[in-house]
């Protein structure tokens, strides 16, 4: 704080100046407390740290972990800073490496399904990007819209199309980071069939900063499904909902997202962006089906049709006395209103 009034540079701000240039280095204390703190909103005004960089390329990052390393500085590699572990909390001060202005896509690459980007591209605007190619990126996060890839892949994270597709460690086939004495290494190569040696990509993925600074991704893309449905179906029981997913799941379907939703998140999501969701049900389940346009009736249908399955089944025990679940029925009106709120459902099973 006094250094800030008093506008004295440390020997360890002006060496930061030197490598990343004046206008990339913060030193306020204002500033510093903001980078301290991730989404887990937990900062403790002694683990501060004491610089934050925003490098703009691996050379920059190299030789601030070559003069971190001789100096015992720890550094702290930040993407988004919206983890909910803490993973970006300078606990004993140090370097918080930002990579905000590392957000470049370098390369699309049709002809081998790959891309190559910056660790701090956002995850959708990089989906968006590769959809223009017809690719398809399927790690989805729930907060993609300002998530980065190089924070997705220090957490390892994976969304909704995880069930199918698989999430971020799936689709990582190169690595280039800069390890702690500066070191430039590629823990991969750009080829789908890297299979001798050690995995060390998958090493890195999940590493949550600890192995060393990633500072490019090669990542695998795959052609981007032709058309997709997406259903919303109510249960009066949570074990009916995981029995649907279970009947689904048996029968050989494998919908691209499939989520149980239970009352609490139902309303949950209501309260917070109102969009018509029946939130006096028990549960309900999100699901995605995609593929080639000619296989989406046969899938929808399936679906359909263990989704009813299950219902009669408790309709059955109902009618013989088993006091469970029965089928929902709304009045049309209900209906169409419901269906016009909810205009990113496509089906609403009811
Ligand atoms: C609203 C919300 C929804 C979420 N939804 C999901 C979800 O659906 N699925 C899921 O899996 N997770 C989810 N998360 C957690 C999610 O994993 C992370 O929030 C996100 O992927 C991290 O991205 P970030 O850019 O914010 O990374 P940060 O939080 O900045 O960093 C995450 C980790 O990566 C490391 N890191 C960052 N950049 C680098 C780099 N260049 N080199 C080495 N290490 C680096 C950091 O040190 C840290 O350990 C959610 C979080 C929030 C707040």
């Amino acid at each position: 704080m006094l250094n800030t009034i008093l506008k004295l540079k440390s020997p360890l701000i002006k060496k930061l100046e030197k490598i990343a240039g004046e206008g990339n280095v913060l030193s306020d204390y204002d500033d510093l407390y903001m980078y301290s703190t991730d989404s887990t909103n937990i900062t403790n005004p002694n683990e501060i740290a004491q610089a934050v960089v925003f490098p703009e390329n691996v050379h920059q990052v190299s030789e601030i972990m070559q003069y971190a390393y001789k100096k015992t500085i720890p550094v702290i590699a930040r993407a988004a800073g919206t983890n909910l572990c803490g993973a970006c909390l300078p606990k004993k001060g140090g370097i918080i490496l930002n990579f905000a202005k590392m957000n470049k896509i370098i390369e699309i690459n049709k002809d081998n399904l790959l891309c190559k980007v910056e660790p701090g591209v956002v995850i959708e605007d990089l989906q968006k990007a590769v959809e223009a190619y017809d690719l398809f990126y399927p790690p989805d996060p729930s907060n993609l819209k300002v998530s980065m890839i190089g924070g997705s892949i220090g957490l390892g994270s994976g969304g909704p199309h995880t069930f199918k597709y698989g999430s971020t460690k799936d689709f990582i086939i190169d690595l280039e980071v800069v390890l702690s004495d500066g070191t430039i290494m590629h823990t991969g190569c750009d080829c789908s069939k890297n299979v001798t040696g050690y995995n060390l990509t998958q090493l890195f993925v999940g590493s949550e900063g600890t192995l060393g600074i990633i500072t490019q991704a090669t990542i695998r893309l795959i052609p981007k499904p032709e058309a997709k449905r997406v259903m919303l179906a109510y249960f009066d029981t949570l074990e009916d909902t995981s029995k649907t997913v279970n009947d689904i799941i048996s029968h050989l379907i494998t919908p691209s997202v499939i989520d149980l939703m239970d009352k609490n998140t139902l309303q949950t999501i209501e309260s917070f962006y109102p969009s018509g969701l029946l939130t006096d049900k028990t549960a309900a389940l999100l699901i995605e089906i995609d593929g080639f346009k000619s296989s989406l009736n046969e899938q929808y249908e399936k679906v359909i049709l263990h989704i009813y399955k299950r219902r009669k089944r408790k309709r059955k025990k109902k009618k013989s006395g088993y006091q469970g679940a029965h089928p929902l029925a709304l009045p049309q009106s209900w209906l169409r209103m419901l269906l016009r709120k909810m205009l990113s459902f496509q089906e609403l099973i009811l």
